[in-house]
């Protein structure tokens, strides 16, 4: 299912929000829900901002498209989270998600889980307005820029975040090396860099639209992250049983989990 690479100009044009979050992370049959991805993430990001000590005053969450399941446990442990993306109806579904407008997607089982795991299952609506808050400012962002933000300029911060954006945003191999070195520029040396990947992967569905992704496995990813600055904390990969349905939508054979210490400045 090899397919030419669908730049950022594609996700601008043809990435709906709901379509996408409908896709894959619709109650009971959304891909990411089947599989186990988003339960497999969202402990991996507890335990990370837990017993794994990741903490501060700012986090960046590059690339969260429309979603909001990868701030819910970060939000106990940083005082402000910006969530910069590159498309123009990722960041107004974000800003209406902020708002509480009606008719947005329902995020409750995976507000739960989080609930759960923090042992406050009682906190399901509390936890929502402890992210409203603690989510400051919604930006524009191209991760293959040497500064993602541009034109912001931001002091460098403790963490950033990025689920299943690298895959999408980069064409090749090299532009994944770049872009973690981009990531870098935004970071204080010992600060931490979270992602999730999908590995093994050609493309994915989102409504009626198909995506490229960059083929990744865990021994390219362990030497970019050595090569670019950073020590491996923690890493993680779930592996995913065949179905051919679902491998039609999205034909990743497993996931990535990983924290990398930013240990130094790189060019
Ligand atoms: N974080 C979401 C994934 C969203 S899909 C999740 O976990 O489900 C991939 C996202 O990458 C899209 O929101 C798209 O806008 C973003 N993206 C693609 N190219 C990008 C680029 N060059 N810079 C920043 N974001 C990019």
């Amino acid at each position: 299912m090899a397919s030419d690479f669908t730049g950022k100009q594609t996700y601008q044009q043809d990435f709906d929000p709901t379509d996408y979050l409908e896709t894959y992370y619709g109650a009971g049959k959304g891909v990411f829900i089947k599989d186990g991805f988003m339960e497999f993430a969202l402990r991996k990001l507890h335990e990370a901002f837990t017993t794994g000590g990741v903490k501060g005053d700012t986090l960046i969450d590059i690339g969260p498209g429309p979603a909001i399941y990868q701030e819910l446990s970060a939000c106990e442990a940083f005082k402000e989270i910006i969530a910069a993306d590159f498309t123009d109806r990722n960041r107004q579904y974000l800003v209406k998600w902020l708002k509480n407008e009606p008719g947005m997607f329902d995020w409750t089982p995976a507000v739960k889980f989080v609930c759960e795991l923090e042992g406050r299952s009682d906190n399901i609506v509390g936890k929502q307005e402890k992210l409203r808050k603690t989510l400051k400012r919604i930006v524009k962002c191209d991760v293959t820029k040497s500064n993602p933000l541009e034109p912001l300029l931001l002091p460098q911060v403790d963490c950033v975040t990025t689920l299943g954006c690298l895959e999408c945003a980069c064409k090749d191999q090299d532009t994944y090396r770049k872009v973690l070195r981009n990531l870098s520029s935004l970071l204080k040396v010992g600060g931490c860099l979270i992602v999730t990947d999908i590995l093994g992967s050609t493309s994915f569905l989102s409504g009626t639209k198909r995506f490229s992704l960059l083929n990744l496995d865990e021994a390219f990813i362990r030497k970019a992250i050595t090569d670019t600055g950073f020590a491996m904390v923690d890493l993680e990969v779930l592996q995913r049983d065949f179905d051919k349905e679902m491998f039609d939508v999205c034909d990743h054979t497993s996931s990535i989990f990983y924290v990398a210490r930013k240990v130094k400045e790189v060019k």
